[in-house]
Order: structure tokens, then C-alpha cells, then sequence
């Protein structure tokens, strides 16, 4: 409380109405947020600043919340950020005239790139005082740095980077101490921090969204001279999250709901062809008996779960009203692959009947084998270059396979049973062997005839099965859940434990004997979403050819680093470091026989699987089984589900929790 009085009492007296929002006053935000664990205040700190927004500044809204989740744009638009080290360090020396040697040995020191900017800008004499950043400012500029291309690219980023650098905290009137308030409201190290991916606020993106619900609600309140009862805040904050979850784009939905108001906002923002949802996802099932037990009463539906890579197809037709129409694939993590399957996209409208004039699918994509006229391997459909695919030279054919329809003819049919999308799937579509098909079905409820579809869907080289929920509104498509409604049943569900996992590589370990040149074995990690850390949960040794060690070794080495990020959860003992460091970026899918509890690592250690909340969960036997160029770290396996498998494996308790959106 107190720390909030103290900043009511420190106004920014050049942010007026209509002024741009001063990033300071953003970074102190910032500050107050990081120094708190609790997420009520953290929404409190937020929200009260995205009303300050809103009342001074409504156009700065946007950036503003983009900057509070550290992104630039919505995912779709494929900008990528994540600066890797050397630029960064490389900005931060040429800015405060510090050698690069100097940089690296503080960093190497200190550890967190952001204090090392601070601590270069604290000992550096100001010559002259810049003009103060503001957030659009702050938004533009790390815009240019992200999207330059071409000749030279690289040397513009650091330019861009310095002349950032270079007006922060201009108007500070001290210089900021690193070792005070973990480095005070400095905006030079949100900056850097912004640049390499996590600002390490533990400001969830779920909470902004919920805190934006809350200030847009309490603004609109105010403006009519009300107060807003708990039933509004709870109704603005219901209508936020289904909007959001149906067109996760701010840049749509802020500019909308200043002009419409929150109320009416689900009228104006709709899931709409062109803005890829987040996809619907399974919970893991280790056995039948699970699945029939999880739909106790209620009518389900068995699929073939394919294995290819999932592909939401966004199609309009080209009309005298909308010139251009839309035509567009996009991956599991919502990235545009339109240049990868350029021959998917030339068909889409030789599969539809004649009056299909718009629609979203949800589909997996699949290689597929002319002459057989069946489907290949996943390893078959990954050999497809990933960008600038002509046509003409394209080897592996892939087939379509469709399992959802979420919008057709100009409206979202999410809502709707399983059965019914089924239904105007098949009514609006029409198959075409070898390049569109829906996905197999078999609507029997018992047990053997479950086992028979399995089978046959092994055969047909699937993974398994997909059950899901097929009447009434818990069949409605819920995008970015990973749902109770969708069970997933793999082939190999007898052993281990269920499910592969999905693991970021932190470390790497050199090997020994014939592979010293390389790297031998590896340190992996989930996701904690709640605290924004990867926690580490296993050495991995195992699955790897001579082949793919050379080449993991050709990529992980472009990008070590000193020491480990301050996100990186891991025991501290000395014997269990990694003899090299890496940047979060790659993901690769891992096997195992079981988990069991470790001290050594930190999965789930804060989810309450060790009474004494001190050992992690760790993976017994791991076995490397492909790297997902689908996922981003931030899509690994969490540490949540890593919990939530354990707990079945042992049997602790018997999870029968509601959804869960933990994907969000
Ligand atoms: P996985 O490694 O199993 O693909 P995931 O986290 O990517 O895990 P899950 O929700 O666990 O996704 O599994 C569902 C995935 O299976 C979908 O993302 C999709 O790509 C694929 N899939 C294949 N066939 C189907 C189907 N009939 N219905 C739904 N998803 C299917």
C-alpha cells in the first residue's frame, strides 16, 4: 500500500492529455510490479496504469500493452525478437564507452544483461540530456530493430539498440544503483531485458489481459460518474478473455474497444479469417480404461491422431466488395507457413462446394505417398523446405486432413457440438484423395472396438488416437485450451508415461571419447509459466545418431553463452554444471520410462510435489526423439503438465480438474 501511495505521489509533469505516455513512467510501473510476488498487486499496479493510459493517453493504449507483454505485434506477424547476447553487449560497450572486454566481465559477474546496462550507464559521464523516451517511442524503435533485413543488418540492430540506449533514463535525477531494488525503475534495463525475450516482471500475459479488463472498465465507469460493481469487472474481464481467445491480436481488439466500449466489444471483434486462433489441445492418456472412465455417461467420438504438423487454413473468397481475399496457413504457434505449402494453398478451392465462400479449418498436414496412396512418416514431411517453396520443385506431397471447422460462411461455428461442425464439415467440403481428407472417425463407445480403432490407426502409420467430446457445450471448440474435452491416446501409451515431452536445451555437456569434438549430452528444461523460468528436469544422452550429435552441435554452438540467464532454474551444486551455456531457442521432443523426484533438478518444484519443496521432478531414462521447430521455448512442456504426470504416474491424486489453459 504504501509502496502505491508513494506512487500517486510521483506525477510525471510532462505527461498531459493527449502527450505521449512517458516510458518512465511505464518503468516505474515496471519496478513496483517486479518487486512483489503477489498477483493481486501486480494487477493492481498494472491496472492503474493502463487507466492512467486511458485517461490521458488512450492512443498510446496499445503500445503500452504490447510493451507489458513484451512483444511488438501479434504472433502472426512473425516478428521476431530476442537479441542474442553479443548484440546486445556489443550496444551497450559503444553507448557508455566501455570496452566489450569490460561488458562480458560484468556480465559474467552479475549475470542479468539489463543491471549490466545500468551499472555502464551509472559510470558514464553525461555530456548532454537527451530528450525522454516515450512508449510509441520505445515501440518504434524497437520495431526498426527487430524487422531490419538485408546488407548490414546486423550493425543496424546495434545502432538502434545504442540510440535507445542512449536517451534512457535522461530524466532520471540520480543515477540508478543495481544492487537497490534489484536496479530500480531503470528504462535501460527494461530495454535490454525487452530485447532478449522476458522482462522477468512475473507479469503473466493473462494477467495484463485480465488488468486491461479491469481498467477499461473502471475508465468507462468513470467517465459516466459510476463506480464499477464486481459483476462489471467480472463481466469485462469474461468478455476480454473470450474475445482475445477468438482473435488473439490487440492490434485489432485495443483500437475497437476504445471506440466501441468493452460491452459491445464481441459484436466488433470476432474470430475472423486472417487472425489465426490458438489452437484447441489434448490432455495425455495412458490407457483406455482412462478414456472411458474420463466420458463416464456422455457420447464421444474417436479420430486418427495424424502425424504431420497442425495447420490452421484460413480461406475468403475474392468478391467485388473484398478485393483481395484471404488465403493463409498457419503452424500450431499461430507463424504463417503460406511460403512453406504454396501447393496446399493453390487447391483450397478445388476441395469446397460452391457455396463454401469463407472458412477456418483446423487441420494436421501430412506427407503422403502418391504411389501407395498412404502416409509417410513425420520425418518425411520435415525434409519440406520451410520458406520460398516453388511448387514446381516440391518433392513430398502432402495430404490435408481435416478435424474442426471453427468459421464458415461468415461465421464462427466454435460454439457449436463437435457433431454439428462435423456435419457442416461435410456438407461444406468435399474430399479429394491424396490432397484433402477428414480426419477418420469412429463413433463406438466400448472398449474393444476403441482397442479395433487404435489398431487400425497404427496401421494406417498414425500416433494414435484423438477421443473427444461430441454433444452438448462441452464440445464446443475452446481454442488455447488444452482440454479435458480432448483426450489424446498414443500408440505407445502402455509404456512410459503416456506422453513424449517437449523440452527447451539450456546446457550442453561435451562428450567423451569418439565425441569430444561434439557435444555428448545435454541439460533440458520446461516452461514454468507462472514464473516465466525454465526449469530443468533431466541430462539427456540417449536417441542421439553420430550424424545429428555433429549436427545439434553446428547449431547449439552459434549460440552459448557465458553464464546462465537468471531464468534458468537449476541447482546451483557445482558438479551438475553443464560444461556450456545455451540462449532459450530450441525445442526438442523427449521420451521417457518414467519421472521420478530428483534435488538435482527443478521441474514442478514449486507445484507441491515434494512436501519439503525442495526436489524437482526429473525424467528417468530420457531418449531424444526429434527437435520441434514447431514450438517455441515458451511452448515446452510446463512444468504444470510435468507435475500433473507425475501425480498419475504415482497416483497421488486422480487429476479431474477442470481445463486448464496453460498454452495461454
Ligand atoms: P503432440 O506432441 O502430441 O503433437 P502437442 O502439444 O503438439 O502434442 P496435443 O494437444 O498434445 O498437441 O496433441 C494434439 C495434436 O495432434 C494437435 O496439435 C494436432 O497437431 C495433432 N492431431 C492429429 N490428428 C488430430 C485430430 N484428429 N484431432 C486433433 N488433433 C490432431
Amino acid at each position: 500500500q504504501t509502496m502505491l501511495q508513494k506512487h500517486e505521489k510521483d506525477p510525471y509533469p510532462d505527461w498531459k492529455a493527449g502527450t505521449p505516455v512517458p516510458y518512465a513512467a511505464l518503468c516505474k510501473t515496471f519496478s513496483l510490479i517486479e518487486l512483489t510476488t503477489k498477483r493481486l498487486i501486480i494487477m493492481e499496479h498494472c491496472s492503474r496504469f493502463l487507466r492512467q493510459v486511458m485517461r490521458l493517453t488512450p492512443d498510446d493504449l496499445l503500445p503500452t500493452v504490447l510493451l507489458m507483454i513484451n512483444k511488438l505485434a501479434p504472433d502472426y506477424a512473425g516478428i521476431e525478437l530476442g537479441i542474442g547476447e553479443s548484440l546486445i553487449m556489443k550496444a551497450i560497450g559503444e553507448t557508455t564507452g566501455r570496452s566489450l572486454q569490460v561488458i562480458k566481465a560484468d556480465q559474467k559477474e552479475i549475470g542479468d544483461l539489463g543491471l549490466v546496462a545500468v551499472k555502464s550507464r551509472s559510470t558514464q559521464p553525461t555530456m548532454f540530456k537527451p530528450k525522454p523516451l516515450t512508449v510509441r517511442g520505445v515501440h518504434q524503435g524497437l520495431m526498426a530493430i527487430a524487422t531490419v533485413t538485408g546488407n548490414g543488418a546486423q550493425g543496424r540492430k546495434v545502432d538502434g539498440i545504442k540510440k535507445l540506449l542512449s536517451s534512457s533514463d535522461s530524466h532520471l535525477k540520480e543515477k540508478v544503483d543495481i544492487n537497490k531494488d534489484k536496479g530500480g525503475p531503470s528504462e535501460a534495463k527494461y530495454i535490454i531485458r525487452f530485447l532478449e525475450g522476458k522482462l522477468r516482471l512475473g507479469l503473466a500475459d493473462r494477467t495484463v489481459l485480465v488488468s486491461l479488463a479491469q481498467a477499461v472498465v473502471a475508465h468507462e465507469a468513470e467517465v459516466k460518474g459510476k463506480i464499477p460493481s464486481t459483476t462489471d469487472l467480472e463481466n469485462g474481464e469474461s468478455i476480454l478473455k473470450t474475445v482475445y481467445s477468438e482473435l488473439p491480436s490487440y492490434d485489432v481488439i485495443i483500437p475497437a474497444m476504445l471506440q466501441h466500449g468493452i460491452q459491445n466489444l464481441r459484436e466488433h471483434c470476432k474470430l475472423r479469417p486472417g487472425v489465426p486462433l490458438k489452437p484447441m489441445l489434448a490432455k495425455p492418456t495412458k490407457a483406455i480404461t482412462e478414456v472411458l472412465d474420463r466420458f463416464e455417461g456422455q457420447t464421444f467420438t474417436c479420430e486418427y491422431k495424424y502425424d504431420g504438423e497442425r495447420a490452421q487454413i484460413h480461406y475468403v473468397a475474392k468478391d467485388a466488395s473484398q478485393s483481395s481475399g484471404v488465403s493463409s496457413i498457419f503452424s500450431r504457434n499461430s507463424e504463417d507457413l503460406s511460403k512453406k505449402y504454396p501447393d496446399v494453398l493453390a487447391k483450397l478451392t478445388t476441395w469446397v462446394k460452391e457455396d463454401t465462400k469463407s472458412f477456418v479449418l483446423d487441420c494436421e498436414t501430412v506427407a503422403w505417398d502418391m504411389l501407395e496412396k498412404k502416409v509417410l512418416p513425420f520425418q518425411q514431411l520435415m525434409t519440406r523446405k520451410r520458406k520460398d517453396v516453388k511448387t514446381e520443385d516440391i518433392k513430398v506431397k502432402v495430404c490435408v486432413f481435416a478435424f474442426d471447422l471453427l468459421y464458415l460462411n461468415g461465421e464462427a461455428v466454435v460454439e457449436k457440438s463437435l457433431r454439428e461442425r462435423r456435419e457442416l464439415l461435410s456438407t461444406a467440403f468435399v474430399p479429394i484423395e491424396g490432397e484433402f481428407a477428414f480426419a477418420t472417425h469412429m463413433n463406438g463407445q466400448e472398449l474393444d472396438e476403441i482397442q479395433t480403432f487404435l489398431d487400425e490407426s497404427v496401421k494406417a502409420s498414425c500416433e494414435g488416437l484423438m477421443v473427444k467430446m461430441l454433444d452438448g457445450k462441452e464440445s464446443g471448440y475452446e481454442p488455447s485450451k488444452r482440454s479435458r474435452n480432448w483426450l489424446k491416446i498414443k500408440k505407445d501409451y502402455l509404456s512410459g508415461v503416456g506422453d513424449s515431452l517437449d523440452l527447451v536445451v539450456l546446457g550442453a555437456y561435451y562428450g567423451k571419447g569418439k565425441r569430444t569434438s561434439v557435444y555428448g549430452a545435454f541439460l533440458l528444461a520446461c516452461y514454468n509459466a507462472s514464473t516465466d523460468t525454465y526449469e530443468t528436469v533431466c541430462n539427456i544422452g540417449t536417441g542421439f545418431s553420430e550424424q545429428v550429435l555433429e549436427d545439434l552441435y553446428a547449431q547449439l554452438s552459434q549460440i552459448t553463452i557465458a553464464r546462465p540467464k537468471p531464468f534458468y532454474s537449476h541447482s546451483a551444486g557445482g558438479q551438475h554444471q553443464p560444461d556450456v551455456w545455451f540462449e532459450p531457442k530450441y525445442v526438442w521432443e523427449v521420451k521417457t520410462a518414467d519421472l521420478t523426484l530428483s534435488p538435482r533438478y527443478k521441474a514442478g518444484w514449486k507445484e507441491g510435489v515434494d512436501p519439503a519443496g525442495e526436489k524437482g521432478i526429473s525424467l528417468r531414462f530420457p531418449r531424444f526423439i526429434k527437435i520441434r521447430d514447431d514450438k517455441k521455448p515458451d511452448e515446452a512442456t510446463s512444468s504444470r503438465q510435468v507435475a500433473e504426470m507425475y501425480r498419475k504416474q504415482e497416483s497421488v491424486t486422480k487429476s479431474k480438474g477442470p481445463s486448464v489453459d496453460d498454452d495461454f
